[in-house]
């Protein structure tokens, strides 16, 4: 949805080196720029009003970032718009405006920047990214904690796309009602602080596909067991919430149906994407469906476990009961498991240091530590890894959990699922066709062999072909 300001002609977007930007502005991140032989690409996503300034620190002489800046109003407003391309920052250089026409909560800006190849080791600088204060004060930008509207950025999508119309199936990733999830940090131990932020992360990617799978059934993904803690999407711990003050007196069959109508009608509201009604207003991704933890042994999950549930008529319900309470009896098709390893190096794809993260088997995913360090959404966290070039967790996290749905790479557009980080943007409507295609067929990626997201998709005397999918350990 976009608003424009009353009264303000929006101006077309526009890219300026000229130095003489916005007198007002706050810095919102600031990130190193590293060197190396295979150059690099980092890639960054901010919310902003109608500018973003970005300029070098203490860059070294004789070395340049080159930056793509693209901009969109609203997360459901489609693909990234360019607004500066390529764009070379030096050293000592003037700051760099890009300007676009802001909705009202503010804009998301993606910046790419990318290092020539140098003989330098380490960073070369650090880039600053600022904005004009007071432009994204918007209070339903800020109504959930920033990482998440951040994450938004990852989709690219319309409510009006033709993709979103599918009707609801229940097969494959459509189908699964809990997640397990095992975070294996043998390579690089994590702290608190860290541990936190990266479930964090893989919580928001799990949440984004959700999102974007209008096709899936309602009770999908409501129940994620992370490293050892019970989550559950926010419409179930409501509900489950609600379900825990309600009558205790043994509830009859018509009392049954009614908590399972309850149940759908909260968990519902997060379809928003292709749940039936394409022309309903409400059909655009407004925020993204936290998890919230629940307490294992609470009043609440105590009574659901201990209930009967007969019939066939309650299925939301039922199934969303047996994914919390009696997990090892669950269908397999309704349940699945994902290993997150971090690796020093050699993965399941290959010891090459342009692999970022490897899809081994539809069960486990590494990430390369060595070569790589993971920001992890916030920067007074400290980045899991120790490699120069810094990648935005998130970002590969969400790349290698398309591949566990059953996604393939998906090359050409702005899709997630590009095997190269520097062409590898948000969920974008290919991606859902493919999603919703794979779903329909049920044809999951199973028996695969091993997948590789690399840092840049095609290389000097490469196809993008042989520095992606064809690498065996
Ligand atoms: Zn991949």
């Amino acid at each position: 949805m976009r608003i424009i300001l009353p009264g303000l002609e929006p101006a077309p977007p526009s890219c300026d080196l000229s130095g003489e930007g916005p007198t007002k502005i706050e810095a919102i991140q600031e990130f190193g720029i590293p060197a190396g032989e295979l150059g690099a690409t980092r890639v960054v996503l901010v919310s902003a009003g109608d500018a973003l300034v970005i300029r070098t620190v203490g860059m070294k002489r004789g070395t340049h970032a080159r930056v793509n800046v693209l901009f969109k109003q609203t997360a459901d407003d489609g693909p990234f718009t360019g607004v500066c391309r390529s764009t070379p920052l030096r050293a000592d250089g003037p700051g760099l405006v890009a300007r676009a026409p802001a909705a009202l909560g503010g804009s998301l800006w993606r910046v790419e920047v990318s290092t020539e190849p140098t003989a330098e080791r380490g960073e070369v600088g650090r880039i600053e990214l600022s904005r004009v204060p007071g432009q994204a004060a918007d209070p339903d930008w800020t109504r959930l904690p920033e990482p998440w509207n951040n994450a938004l950025g990852f989709l690219c999508l319309e409510s009006s796309d033709e993709a979103f119309r599918s009707r609801r199936v229940r097969t494959g990733f459509a189908g699964k009602v809990r997640l397990d999830v095992d975070l294996d940090d043998a390579a690089s131990p994590l702290d608190a602080s860290q541990r936190a932020a990266i479930e964090e992360v893989i919580l928001r990617a799990v949440s984004l596909w959700a999102t974007a799978c209008g096709a899936c059934r309602t009770e999908q993904l409501t129940v994620v067991h992370l490293d050892g803690r019970l989550l559950a999407r926010r419409g179930l711990a409501e509900w489950l919430t609600k379900f825990g003050e309600g009558p205790t007196s043994p509830a009859s069959d018509t009392a049954m149906r009614a908590l399972d109508a309850e149940l759908v009608s909260k968990l519902e509201p997060s379809m928003v994407l292709g749940a039936g009604k394409p022309d309903d207003a409400t059909h655009a991704v407004k925020d993204l469906e936290p998890y919230e933890p629940l307490a294992p042994d609470g009043e609440a999950l105590r009574r659901l476990c201990s209930l009967e549930v007969a019939g066939g008529d309650k299925p939301v319900l039922t199934n969303v009961r047996i994914a919390l309470c009696a997990p090892k009896t669950m269908d397999e098709r309704l349940r699945s498991s994902i290993q997150v390893t971090l690796r020093r190096g050699r993965t399941y794809c290959g010891d090459d240091p342009e692999i970022i993260a490897c899809r081994a088997d539809e069960h486990l995913t590494e990430y390369n530590v060595r070569d790589y360090r993971f920001f992890l959404g916030s920067p007074s966290v400290p980045p899991i890894g120790t490699g120069a070039i810094e990648v935005d967790l998130l970002h590969a996290m969400l790349h290698e959990m398309g591949h566990w749905i059953g996604l393939g790479h998906i090359e050409g557009g702005q899709s997630v699922m590009s095997a190269g980080l520097d062409r590898s943007r948000c969920i974008d409507p290919t991606t859902v066709a493919a999603l919703i295609r794979g779903i329909a067929s049920g044809d999951a990626q199973e028996g695969a062999g091993p997948s590789a997201f690399t840092l840049n998709s095609v290389r000097p005397g490469r196809t993008v072909d042989e520095s992606s999918d064809r690498r065996r350990r």
